[in-house]
């Protein structure tokens, strides 16, 4: 856990966030072991910005990876650290690509001040195509 929380710390030093001053960083594990960082970018347009954890699953969706089991999540404004909880937008991109018993979220203030929580709890009833298609497409991604 330290380690995962460690590096989201290393990721938020690069948050573009000239708006809101909120800084995010997180660290995305694979089941595999390897880790992908991401920070929140915003963006002048607003709509354009897209939060750190989904920067994570899309640096690492982008290098083929598709199995996760957990996200270290840090953030707040300046040199302050909250332990934030992630969005509903990149709550619905965990549960497309993470098992939601399983799936482990940890939202940190630091490496040693932190809750972990997996993703049904945060995101209980969220979309999702009827299990057979899920397999289906789980089956035939590329
Ligand atoms: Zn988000």
């Amino acid at each position: 856990m330290k380690d995962l929380i460690r590096q989201a710390i290393t990721a938020r030093e690069n948050a573009y966030a000239p708006y809101s001053g909120y800084r995010v960083g997180a660290a995305l594990r694979t089941k595999g072991g390897r880790i992908y960082t991401g920070c929140n970018i915003e963006n002048a347009a607003f709509s354009p910005s897209c939060c750190a954890e989904r920067v994570s699953f899309y640096n690492a969706v982008s290098c083929g990876e598709h199995d996760f089991e957990a996200i270290a999540i840090v953030g707040g404004p300046k040199n302050h650290m909250s332990g934030p909880a992630p969005c509903g937008v990149c709550r619905q991109v965990m549960a497309e690509f993470c098992d939601p018993y399983s799936f482990q979220i940890i939202m940190a203030k630091s490496e040693e001040d932190y809750e972990t929580i997996v993703l049904e709890e945060l995101l209980p009833r969220g979309f999702s195509l009827p299990s057979d298609k899920t397999e289906s497409i789980k089956k035939n991604r590329t």
